[in-house]
């Protein structure tokens, strides 16, 4: 089932190791079949050595198994709330990557200091709210979806495809498993930016300036983007 998307979403999470953003098995990509519904994650607990296609699994928005002899990633729940919430993406993906991480733990958004940031983030990277306590007794999984849908009542997820979980790490989204991989390297990379931008200025350095972020997040991917070749 779905097997050219299992290569897809295989690959993606072997890149998320090449990147290094990601030891043992603390990530996962996920992609999403959007005319049947059916998403593709990595298995949970398998090495990235030993990894194949075969080993992905298929699940339904319901977050029932559809296709795998293994049990699917045990974030499955937080990436099927954040399709069904985010009806303009193709894939997520979750790590625990060192600086980013830092800055969920501080429970502090990732203010937008500079052009780095801006070429692919809208603004700043937001922080949830902690998790209430009843949602985690409930479905951990589903309540930490539920609290980045919360975070993005006034958002878009598509200028802001990135998000720090208070307490635990980033979550990345993108067109297709690739695009969110590729933000989930690039915001380990603007993190470990500020993180060095607030030890050489002072815990509240000055933001970028609102005319350049747009310049910036604009060339790449406003209406009439023009970075890159045609
Ligand atoms: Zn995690």
């Amino acid at each position: 089932m779905l097997p050219d998307l299992r290569d897809a979403v295989l690959e993606a999470n072997l890149e998320l190791n090449r990147r290094g953003v990601v030891l043992y098995t603390w990530g996962n990509v996920s992609a999403l079949d959007r005319d049947s519904g059916l998403m593709v994650i990595k298995p949970s607990g398998v090495s990235y050595d030993e990894m194949t296609a075969e080993d992905m699994v298929v699940v339904n928005l319901e977050n029932e198994v559809v296709w795998g002899r293994n049990k699917p990633s045990s974030d499955t729940r937080t990436h099927t709330a954040l399709y069904r919430a985010f009806p303009q993406i193709g894939g997520v993906a979750h790590t625990h990557s060192t600086h980013a991480v830092a800055w969920a733990q501080a429970r502090r958004a990732i203010p937008c200091l500079g052009t780095t940031q801006a070429d692919y983030c809208a603004g700043e990277v937001p922080c949830t709210a902690p998790l209430p306590p009843e949602e985690v007794a409930r479905d951990y999984e589903t309540a930490t979806g539920d609290a980045i849908i919360r975070r993005f009542q006034r958002l878009d997820p598509v200028a802001v495809p990135m998000v720090l979980v208070a307490g635990h790490g980033p979550f990345t989204w993108g067109k297709d498993a690739g695009e969110a991989v590729y933000n989930a390297v690039v915001l380990e990379e603007a993190a470990k930016m500020a993180t060095l931008t607030v030890t050489v200025a002072g815990p509240s350095p000055e933001p970028l300036e609102d005319y350049v972020l747009d310049y910036h997040y604009q060339r790449k991917h406003g209406k009439n983007a023009w970075y890159g070749q045609k």
